[in-house]
């Protein structure tokens, strides 16, 4: 369990984190609206050497940017259930190359790959505390389950 208390905080571990990603990986955001999900694809996108803003893919399901990976930051929220995914290209978007980020994920856990990073963001005590758990599946995180470990050393809290 990580613990932040503030965005800036959220984009340095999320950064921390985007450093150890790797062509193929799929990153599971979940959690309530404003729990962070956005801010922590930021973070990602620093990794990746993105410079471009990251905007909500809310409205748009998908937005695509070109780093030292491509990234491809989707958003299901909108969606009108898993079956809708084909619609906006996701299996495409699974392409061994890109990292793929996706907000509510957790409802499309069927349709992902085995090997994930899975990510919960859930409000602290106060405006700015957030609780980030961050469970790994699959074989290709278990050489970086340490390195995950260790990157998220300095947010480490109890619990
Ligand atoms: P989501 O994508 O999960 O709906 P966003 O990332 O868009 O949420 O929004 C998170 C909101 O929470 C932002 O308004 C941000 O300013 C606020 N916030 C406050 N504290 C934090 C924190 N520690 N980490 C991330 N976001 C925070
Ligand atoms: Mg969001």
């Amino acid at each position: 369990m990580a613990r932040t208390h503030s965005v800036e905080a959220t984009v340095g571990l999320a950064t921390a984190v985007g450093a150890l990603l790797e062509p193929g990986d799929v990153v599971v955001l979940s959690g309530d609206l404003g729990a962070g999900k956005t801010v922590f694809a930021r973070g990602v996108a620093r990794a990746l050497d993105i410079h471009e803003p990251i905007v909500s893919p809310t409205f748009t399901i998908v937005r695509e940017y070109r780093g030292r990976l491509p990234l491809a930051h989707v958003d299901v929220y909108r969606l009108e259930g898993p079956a809708a995914l084909h619609g906006v290209g996701f299996e495409e978007l699974i392409d061994g190359e890109s990292v793929v980020l996706v907000e509510w994920g957790d409802r499309i856990a069927g349709v992902l790959p085995a090997d994930r990073l899975e990510v919960s963001i859930a409000p602290g005590v106060g405006d700015d505390e957030r609780l980030l758990e961050l469970v790994t599946a699959g074989a290709s995180w278990i050489p970086r389950s340490e390195p995950l470990r260790l990157a998220l050393a300095p947010w480490a809290s109890e619990g």
